[in-house]
This record gives structure tokens, C-alpha cells and sequence, in this order.
């Protein structure tokens, strides 16, 4: 994987300006109303605040005419502490309602990346989309819910004000408007540089997490190859690409901003240019340029917001632009329903499968047929990249097949609702994940109903019971990332066990090509012996001892099967086999001689 391709996690076209729009509002409507009580709130706080040189002025009349002013004084102090905690729990309510936009998002992106099909993860980097559910999302909160508090009260604000000038004198304020719309169409040329900037940024924290995850998923790697230093400059080079790009943000807002003072002062002077020859020549007042020139200063709140307003617009659309392209990516319906589907072993055929893993990748499986009836263990051999790992692949319907039929109990794939067939199945993959969490929740994560009579059956058909008995925890020891705290042989036990515990019709058992020793491969021979009279197991076999025990051998090479049979049949009848068994498969990813030799 190349760190530097993070930031291309997935295609980062830009979004039209109406899905811009739609897409805000998507995540705004819901949260319509409590907006609207937050700005209403937040106003009427600061109403009270205007209210009181009214009350401080009846104050000073009381003063002079002998009144008590202590019900006054007191009327005074009520209102302040009523305006300023309405406008506190306005300022609370929007707060709130900023999060909660923020947590919709987070919840239906966590739950749509959840359900991506392996293909679409494949084509992307897990490190940028989790930044994307934690770092674009935070980007909502002000577009959503404050910007449009400030966006409608600077719009009314502006147009009362502008309504003010008009009346009077509508030249001066033809002149305002003048120096104003030239002002604010450069800062209309800015505006999309704010939304650029902020998606690069965004852009590099996200490659950020990608080099973080690279890093966190081969640690010891990283370590044993002496890359710490490099790494980090990767890491470093993305933190500063966030910096850069932040920084041409900051800048860009900033002009925004301080281009509101510019239009003002500018207006300014060109009011009192024009206005002062209006009053010379008799066509206003001294007292009306005055108004005009106070009015027009008034005109900086209004319109600091609207571009405050515009600006954060800019922001949140780069983020929804990144988040809109993460819940595009294609989903999968499980449903919900994941118990295990009564039936005996299953049976499953290959019709002339052909696949490939994507279209500008060439063809794994050129026309695969196999049958396997139910029950029995079938093996799976042929030299490293054959495509036995891949027909585990299709079984599960993780990828779908460019032509052909995968049939499971004689019904294609495609037709079986995926949760009931991902149930009928249990799945040990070749480098037997451990996830995270303690040892029990690793074991009943794909039976989470299973009882303590049903795992100490699987500790013991799969060898962990005194592993069990020895931890000082017992079940609950924790196994740390990834399984970092268990070793190899006891990672592909626990996955073995977790495998059977969601008892199985079909057992896909992808073998890992690393050796157990001898007892433990004994111990799990034995278990996968007796998982085979209840269930169908497949298994992608790397060892002699695996498929000398099995009832037919499916041979595999270069994405077809050459041979089906027995051992005894196969070591006669079939070259390929011949050369594998010779080498005991031990070697069968060097196995270029012995591979290679066949016909
Ligand atoms: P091994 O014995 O080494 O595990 P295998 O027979 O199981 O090999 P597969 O894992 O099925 O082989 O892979 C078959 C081919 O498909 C290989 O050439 C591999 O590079 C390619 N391949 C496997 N997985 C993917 C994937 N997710 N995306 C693209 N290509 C893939």
C-alpha cells in the first residue's frame, strides 16, 4: 500500500453546488424546530439586553423626582439575569442541536461502513473513511444550526438597515450598495477557495489515519524493519499537507472577514464624498448625512454574519462532500436476522464460475466446477495463488461471481438471503483474525447466544481449555490488538473454536500455511474430524496431514480444477498432486520447481 495514495480514498470529485445545498439541508431538517427555538431563544436574551437603557432611563427620571428606585433597581437586575440565562439556554439549545447533528451523521455513516461489501473496503483506505466519521462530521456542526441563525438574522437585519438608508436618501445608499457589491463579489471569488482548502485539509487528516492504521496493523513489522523514522515522516508529511492547507483556509476566512471593514470604511468615504456634495448643493441635510453615516456602521454586524454564514458554508460543504462520498460506497443487506439456519450439512457445487476481483484485474477462476455433497471434508490444494482462498470468497458472497453459479444446498448464492447464508456458515481465515476484546468475547462473536456449556465444548474440542485454565483470568484475559498477546498457533484455535461455536452447516477452513506443532495439529486434525460428521468442511489445505485425512481432494491450478479424487487415487493419477505431496506441501508458495514441472 502507498501511504501517499491515502488521500485518494475514494475518487474526491467536487459535489454540484445543488447536492451541496440538498445534502446540508439533509442533515439540518430534522433539527428544523429545535433550531428555530435556539435562534428565537438567543433573541429574546438578547431583546432583555436592549430593554434595559429603557429601564435605565425611567431609573434616572425616578432619581430626580424623590421615587424609591429599589422596585426599579429590582425590575433592572430581574431582567438581566432572565435575558442572560434565555439567551444561555438558546445559546445551550443550538450548542446541543449542533451536536446531535453531529452524532446522526457519525451513527448512519458508522452503520453504512459497517455494511460495506469487502470489494468497496478493498478499493479504499479504512484509515481515511474512520477520519471521515470522526473528523469530517465535527465539520457539520456550525454550518448546520448557528450559520443559519446568523445567515437569517444578518439577512434581516441587512435588509431592515438597508430599508433605513433607502428612506433616507437613496442616492447615498445606491453608493453604499455600489462599493459594497464590488467588495463582496472579490470576496464571492474567495468563497470556494475556503471550501478547496478545507477538503485538502480534510483530505490530510485523513491520510494521517491511514498511515496511523498501516502503522497500528503491522506494529512488530514496523519495528523489526527499522521503519519508525520513516514512517512518521509520512506521517509528519500529512500533518503538515493538514497544516498547509488549514493555514490557506484561515487565510482565505480572514480576507472574507476583514473585507467586510474595507467595504465599510471604503463606503464610508465615498458617502462622505458624495453626501457632503449633496449637502452643499442643498439636496440633503447635515442631520440626514449624519443618519446615514451612523446607519451604515450598523450595516457591519449584519453583514460580518452573512459572510460568517457564507464562510462556514464553504466548510461544511467540503465535509459533506468527503461524507457523502463515504455513504455511496456500496452497502450490503445482511438483514438483521443471523441465527443459525436448522438443516444437515450443506451441500455446495461450483458451476463455471469465473470471477475476476475487478475489471482491470485478469480472471482468478477461468470456468471452476467442483461438487461437494454434504457433509465429509473436502481439501483444497494447488500452488499458491491457484484460487482456493477466492472460492471461500464466493461461498461467502463476499464478491460475486462474473459468470457461472455458486450453489449452496443446490440454491445459487444470489438467491439466498445473505444473513441466513453467512449463518449457515462458519469462516476461519488463513491468518485467523483475534479481534481486540477479551478472550470470551472473541469466541462467541459469531454465536453471541452461546451458553458456558457450549464454549467449554468448543475449548476443549479445539485444545484452549488449559490454555483457559492457565490464564490467571480465565475467559476474561485480554487478548490486546488484534490478538497481539496470544500466539500464532493459539490465534488459529481461537478462530477455530469461534468458527464452530456458531455450529456450522458449512465449515470453510482456510489453513494457515504456518505449522501448529505436532500435538496441537493433532488436536485440531481431530476436531475438524469431528466437526466433519455434522457439518460439510472445506478446507484450503497447506499440509499432508490435513489432506490425507480428508474424503476427496479438489486439485487447483491457475484458476481451474484439474483433478478431483482421493489421496491414494490422485498421488497415482494426477502429476501436480504428485509434486505437491512429494514436498509435503510444506513449501507450496516456493514451490516454483515442483509447481511448475506439471504439466
Ligand atoms: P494461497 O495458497 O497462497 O493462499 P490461493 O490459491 O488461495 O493462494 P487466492 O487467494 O484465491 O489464491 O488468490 C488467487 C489470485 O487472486 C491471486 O493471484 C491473488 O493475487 C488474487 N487476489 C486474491 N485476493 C484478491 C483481492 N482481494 N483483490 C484482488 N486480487 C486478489
Amino acid at each position: 500500500m502507498n501511504a501517499h495514495g491515502a488521500s485518494g480514498t475514494p475518487g474526491t470529485p467536487k459535489l454540484p453546488a445543488r447536492e451541496t445545498w440538498r445534502e446540508l439541508y439533509r442533515h439540518f431538517r430534522p433539527h428544523r424546530w429545535t433550531v428555530l427555538l435556539g435562534a428565537l431563544l438567543t433573541l429574546v436574551g438578547s431583546a432583555t439586553a436592549l430593554s434595559q437603557p429603557l429601564a435605565t432611563k425611567a431609573l434616572v427620571e425616578r432619581l430626580g423626582g424623590d421615587q424609591s428606585i429599589t422596585g426599579i433597581l429590582l425590575l433592572l437586575t430581574v431582567l438581566v439575569v432572565l435575558g442572560t440565562a434565555v439567551h444561555a439556554v438558546g445559546s445551550y439549545v443550538l450548542e446541543r442541536t449542533a451536536e446531535s447533528v453531529v452524532l446522526a451523521a457519525r451513527r448512519s455513516l458508522i452503520g453504512r461502513l459497517l455494511r460495506l461489501r469487502v470489494p468497496e473496503v478493498e478499493r479504499t483506505q479504512p484509515g481515511d473513511l474512520m477520519s471521515r466519521i470522526t473528523s469530517d462530521t465535527t465539520l457539520l456542526r456550525t454550518v448546520t444550526t448557528r450559520s443559519i441563525v446568523s445567515a437569517a438574522n444578518g439577512s434581516l437585519t441587512f435588509l431592515a438597515t438597508i430599508a433605513m438608508m433607502g428612506l433616507m436618501d437613496p442616492v447615498l445608499l445606491g453608493v453604499t450598495l455600489g462599493v459594497i457589491v464590488l467588495i463582496g463579489g472579490s470576496v464571492g471569488f474567495v468563497m470556494p477557495k475556503i471550501s478547496k482548502a478545507t477538503k485538502r485539509s480534510q483530505e490530510a487528516v485523513g491520510a494521517i489515519s491511514t498511515v496511523l492504521e498501516r502503522v497500528f496493523g503491522a506494529f512488530r513489522t514496523v519495528k523489526a524493519s527499522g521503519a519508525e523514522a520513516r514512517e512518521a515522516a509520512v506521517g509528519e508529511a500529512a500533518a503538515q499537507e493538514a497544516w498547509r492547507h488549514g493555514v490557506r483556509s484561515a487565510k482565505w476566512q480572514s480576507l472574507a472577514q476583514s473585507s467586510i471593514g474595507l467595504a465599510v470604511q471604503v463606503s464610508f468615504l465615498a458617502v462622505l464624498g458624495i453626501g457632503g456634495a449633496r449637502v452643499a448643493s442643498g439636496d440633503i441635510s447635515v442631520a440626514s448625512l449624519i443618519a446615514f453615516l451612523l446607519f451604515l456602521f450598523y450595516l457591519i454586524d449584519p453583514i460580518s454574519e452573512l459572510v460568517d454564514a457564507a464562510t462556514q458554508y464553504q466548510v461544511g460543504s467540503a465535509a459533506v462532500a468527503r461524507i457523502v462520498e463515504a455513504e455511496r460506497l456500496a452497502t450490503e443487506e445482511t438483514g438483521t436476522g443471523s441465527a443459525a439456519v436448522p438443516g444437515g450439512p450443506a451441500r455446495v457445487a461450483f458451476e463455471g464460475v469465473v470471477f475476476r476481483y475487478r475489471e482491470e484485474l485478469p480472471y482468478v477462476h477461468h470456468g471452476v466446477d467442483f461438487e461437494v455433497p454434504g457433509g465429509g471434508m473436502t481439501a483444497f490444494v494447488g500452488p499458491s495463488g491457484a484460487g482456493k482462498t477466492t472460492v471461500f470468497g464466493l461461498i461467502e458472497r463476499f464478491y460475486e461471481v462474473t459468470g457461472g453459479r455458486v450453489l449452496v444446498d443446490g440454491r445459487d448464492v444470489r438467491d439466498w438471503p445473505l444473513g441466513e447464508l453467512r449463518a449457515s456458515i462458519g469462516y476461519v481465515e488463513q491468518d485467523a483474525p483475534v479481534l481486540a476484546g477479551t478472550l470470551r468475547e472473541n469466541l462467541v462473536f459469531a454465536a453471541p447466544d452461546a451458553t458456558a456449556a457450549d464454549i467449554q465444548e468448543v475449548l476443549v474440542k479445539a485444545r484452549l481449555d488449559g490454555l483457559v485454565e492457565r490464564l490467571p483470568d480465565g475467559l476474561e484475559t485480554v487478548v490486546g490488538h488484534r490478538g497481539s498477546k496470544l500466539s500464532g498457533g493459539e490465534r488459529q484455535r481461537v478462530a477455530i473454536a469461534r468458527a464452530l461455536l456458531r455450529r456450522p452447516r458449512l465449515l470453510l477452513l482456510d489453513e494457515a500455511t504456518s505449522q501448529l506443532d505436532a500435538v496441537n495439529e493433532l488436536a485440531l486434525r481431530d476436531a475438524v474430524a469431528v466437526a466433519a460428521r455434522e457439518t460439510t468442511v472445506l478446507v484450503v489445505a497447506h499440509r499432508l496431514s490435513t489432506v490425507t485425512m480428508a474424503d476427496r481432494i479438489v486439485v487447483m491450478d491457475a484458476g481451474k480444477v484439474r483433478a478431483v479424487g482421493t489421496h491414494g487415487e490422485l498421488v497415482a493419477g494426477d502429476a501436480l498432486y504428485g509434486e505437491l505431496a512429494a514436498t509435503q506441501f510444506l513449501t507450496v508458495a516456493d514451490a516454483g520447481p515442483a509447481a511448475s514441472a506439471a504439466p
